[in-house]
């Protein structure tokens, strides 16, 4: 429990701390974790500072080695326990991320679902091959190659999906071999640091291998520039994402780029038009549209405009704002006054250009509704900004040519959903979309453990995590030669 009196995570022990070969006092000091649905401090936790990074970057390049050497079953069975923690632990998990980043309990329970599968999915990654046998260049000798570990891993990451996302970075780079320093959100530095640190010390792995250091943007920038660090894992926003790029490139290292998100859920006039608006709904009001594959535009044909904005109305207006620790309510707060801002900036100039508030529109403190706007144009930044909160703008089209235009007219291109009562048809209009990931009859918010989930154009780098991308952005090729057998 998130509260005091707690028996695990042990709030004596981490509480003020960093965690770099067990926890310690920083030199950058502490920071409080504030509770966005009541204000409430809910802990304070350690602040790593350049210096502290600078130490925690040393410890885990000496502890990569042995990590590095340790037969993947080894490996996989630290994985294994890793997530018989988190089963035990989850109503603890499940009350820091509703309590931290602000969604509703079934929210936590996706994240710990989830991220139970990037560990399960990276007890198998441990063991895969990943060698090859090359023809030798003389009679007689070897040559071989294979992957090998990068070393020391850096993961930066923002609030929304704190414990996923630090596990589908953490799970396959540690089952790879590398040491990793995790710099969660200063959001949510419990439920993505603390908490997996915690889950990882009760799982046994070797101290040293994996380090937790809360801090913001000067932290993040401590370890993408880090001498140790091999390769940086970042999430978040195109600021930030070029600015980490920027000085992983100084250090001619390898970056990992998840940015956000401006997606289409396109709605062909043969679609169920009820299960479409479900899963509008659910893709643009889930988690309070704080989510890099929300849909921020729903294309839909003139012919069934009408009955599908009408039942995306009815959902919006069927949800229940409020605290999510509250029975019943179904939307939270967004995470802070600076995304609430955004938010009604977005929609009022949108409003004041010309679109129609169908539904919502108007925010209570942190409190934004679900929102329904159309008559919207493509000049309006409701159209042409990824918004980051639970506004559904909606566009009519009158041909398949005519949505693929609009579906593509941004310069983002994570993901879109398609629906139509045809899948052939549905998968030739989803083989035109610019986009690195797409679902057929499906909502647009998606991801799964064993599938490479990433962007292509200002959405990332091209880069993927997941699945058996995983491997390929965890390691990297060594060549051995020699005259004889080896
Ligand atoms: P943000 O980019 O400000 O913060 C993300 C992380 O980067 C935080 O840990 C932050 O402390 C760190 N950071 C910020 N500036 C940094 C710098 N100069 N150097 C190093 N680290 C730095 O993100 P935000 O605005 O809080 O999050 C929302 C954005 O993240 C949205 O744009 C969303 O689309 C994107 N996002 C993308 C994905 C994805 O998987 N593609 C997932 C979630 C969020």
């Amino acid at each position: 429990m998130a509260g005091n009196g707690e028996r695990w995570p042990d709030r004596a022990e981490w509480a003020g701390k960093i965690f770099s070969a067990g926890w310690r006092e920083s030199e950058g000091g502490t920071r409080q974790v504030i509770e966005p649905a009541s204000g409430q401090v809910l802990a304070e936790v350690g602040v790593a500072s350049p210096a502290d990074v600078a130490q925690a970057g040393a410890r885990a390049a000496r502890a990569a080695g042995d990590w590095a050497a340790a037969v993947p079953s080894d490996r996989a069975e630290i994985l294994l326990r890793a997530s018989s923690v988190l089963r035990e632990h989850r109503d603890t998990f499940r009350d820091w991320i509703v309590r931290e980043s602000a969604g509703v309990p079934a929210k936590g329970d996706y994240e710990i679902i989830a991220a139970l599968a990037q560990l399960t999915h990276a007890v198998g990654l441990a063991s895969q091959p990943r060698g090859e046998v090359l023809n030798p260049q003389a009679p007689g000798g070897t040559s071989l190659a294979w992957r090998v570990p990068l070393g020391v891993v850096g993961v930066i990451n923002p609030w929304n999906a704190p414990l996923l996302f630090a596990m589908r970075a953490l799970a396959p780079a540690l089952a790879l071999g590398n040491a990793v320093l995790l710099k969660p959100d200063p959001l949510t530095p419990v439920s993505g640091g603390v908490l997996v640190a915690r889950l990882f010390e009760d799982a046994g792995l070797p101290d040293g291998v994996l380090h937790v250091l809360p801090g913001g943007a000067e932290t993040g920038r401590a370890v993408a520039a880090d001498p140790h660090v091999a390769m940086v894992s970042f999430t978040g926003s195109i600021e930030a994402g070029r600015a980490v790029a920027r000085v992983a490139g100084e250090g001619l290292k390898r970056v990992s780029l998840e940015l956000g998100g401006k997606n289409s859920l396109v709605v062909l006039e043969d679609a169920d038009v009820a299960a479409a608006a479900l899963a509008g709904a659910v893709s643009t009001f889930g988690y309070q549209g704080q989510a890099c594959v929300a849909a921020g535009r729903h294309l839909v044909h003139a012919d069934v405009v009408e009955a599908y904005t009408d039942a995306l109305v009815g959902h919006a207006r069927s949800m229940r704002v409020g605290d999510p620790r509250v029975e019943g309510v179904t939307v939270g707060p967004v995470i802070s006054a600076r995304q609430a801002d955004r938010i009604e900036r977005i929609v009022d100039e949108s409003v004041a250009g010309g679109a129609r508030v169908r539904t919502g529109g108007r925010r209570e403190g942190l409190f934004y509704p679900p929102t329904v706007l159309d008559h919207i144009d493509r000049a309006m930044p409701v159209f042409t900004e990824e918004i980051f909160g639970p506004v559904a703008p909606v566009l009519p089209f009158h041909s398949d040519a005519e949505a693929v235009e609009l579906a593509n007219d941004t310069a983002y291109g994570l993901t879109a959903a398609v629906h139509s009562g045809s899948v052939p048809r549905a998968t030739a209009v989803a083989g035109q979309l610019r986009t690195g990931m797409v679902h057929i009859n499906d909502v647009s918010a998606k991801d799964a453990a064993n599938a490479p989930f990433g962007g292509l154009g200002i959405s990332g780098n091209g880069s993927r995590i997941g699945g058996t991308a995983s491997l390929e952005e965890f390691t990297q090729w060594r060549w051995m030669t020699a005259p004889g057998p080896v």
